[in-house]
């Protein structure tokens, strides 16, 4: 029989799904997948529920529900200053997955260049190379995952189409300041490219830092997609709704893909995201102050296990180097032996560089309830006692 596109037939299943599914098998303690560990906020629940049960059932606009899209609009005016146009400005996608590949899909021309930064995210270049992309890969290194800008730089060429950019960084958990944003921008707006910007952390930074768009900086309003999603920022990963804000003469491009992909997201999930974006700032400052605290918790309770932590100033993940507790063996070796053997599921970070040759960090996800912090911390602390 004929093969299935070879690109994709390349990939395996992901980390994720696959830490997930062994530590269900095992009853490990899961710090593998990003989720939190509990239902997201019951008031956006009930108005989800509600949505359902009143209806409409039947395909939304297919740009999104006026009210989410307002709210996206006002949610940009109220954080970052942006002035944004909720008719023209932006697109309700499911879930930001859907978001990213939709624009690559719509902006990236065969033989076109994409620079990305890693260690990335696990969809970036399976997607960058279907969409028949170039990628152009540069590296922030542990432990301060400093921007190598002179790399950056050569990394860029007039074939750059795009820069696929994420701030808050998964899974390196590094906010990027204003200083390096700017270096980005130049690049950009020197290059002719434009930045798709994968902001889904974009509130859960810590230590008083702030999230900055790349949109925000001069020059940059016409060329950046700002990515968010509901999974991140309401704590309920199963909804994918994602929400993508953009200039009208690139959101128009992406919306073609967005229209064969899956068109439309569901209603009541919408509904129930406008509503929640338009929370006051208790909302996100609790988030923010909640996420930060089980940092310094896990933190804490690595460290007590032997282990050398790595700095996390935004997302809820937290990298540790595993030779610190004298482990023997790769990071794939690592996570396999401490699910098994500490009853604990983590990622390993090669899965997030393109050649897997980083295999010595792997990532803890901390959005759990303390006491499943502690427990973790404490299984770890005794196998490696
Ligand atoms: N980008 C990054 C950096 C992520 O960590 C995630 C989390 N899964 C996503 C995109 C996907 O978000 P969503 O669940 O809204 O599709
Ligand atoms: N973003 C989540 C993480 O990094 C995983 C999402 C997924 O499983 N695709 O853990």
């Amino acid at each position: 029989m004929k093969p299935a596109n070879s690109v994709l037939s390349g990939y395996g299943v992901t980390v994720f799904e696959t830490m997930s599914r062994l530590a269900i098998e095992t009853g490990a303690i899961n710090l593998g997948q990003g989720f939190p560990d509990d239902n997201g906020p019951e008031n956006l629940r009930r108005l989800a529920a509600d949505a359902v049960v009143d209806g409409p059932n039947q395909y939304p606009p297919m740009m999104g529900v006026p009210e989410l899209r307002q709210a996206v609009a006002a949610h940009n005016q109220r954080f970052y200053g942006l002035d944004v146009d909720w008719q023209t400005e932006v697109m309700v996608t499911s879930g930001a997955t859907e978001a990213l590949a939709d624009c690559l899909l719509a902006l990236i021309e065969p033989g076109d260049e994409v620079v990305l930064i890693e260690p990335l995210y696990d969809s970036y270049l399976p997607m960058v190379r279907r969409a028949g992309g170039i990628p152009k890969l540069v590296r922030v290194e542990p432990p301060d995952w400093a921007l190598p800008r002179d790399a950056l730089e050569a990394a860029f060429s007039e074939k750059t189409k795009l820069i696929l950019f994420n701030s808050p960084q998964n899974p390196a958990a590094k906010v990027y300041d204003a200083d390096e944003l700017a270096f980005i921008a130049e690049l950009v707006e020197r290059f002719d490219a434009y930045a798709v910007c994968d902001e889904v952390y974009e509130h859960i930074v810590f230590d008083g830092a702030r999230h900055i768009p790349l949109m925000t900086l001069p020059g940059m309003r016409e060329r950046c997609v700002r990515i968010g999603s509901a999974g991140k920022t309401f704590s309920m990963t199963a909804w994918k709704v994602g929400y993508m804000t953009a200039p009208a003469h690139l959101l128009g491009a992406i919306a073609k893909a967005h229209q064969f992909v899956t068109f439309t997201t569901p209603t009541n999930l919408q509904r129930a995201v406008a509503a929640g974006l338009e929370q006051d700032d208790a909302y996100f400052e609790t988030l923010t102050a909640e996420q930060q605290a089980k940092r310094d918790r896990i933190k804490a309770g690595l460290e007590a296990a032997g282990f050398e932590t790595m700095h996390a100033g935004g997302t809820y993940f937290l990298s540790v180097d595993i030779r610190s507790v004298g482990f023997d063996g790769d990071d794939v070796q690592f996570c396999e032996h401490i699910i098994r053997e500490a009853g604990v599921a983590a990622i390993p970070l090669s899965a997030f560089y393109s050649d897997g040759d980083v295999r010595h960090f792997v990532r803890f996800c901390f959005c759990k309830r303390d006491a499943v912090l502690d427990e973790a911390a404490a299984a770890l602390e005794d196998h490696f006692a």
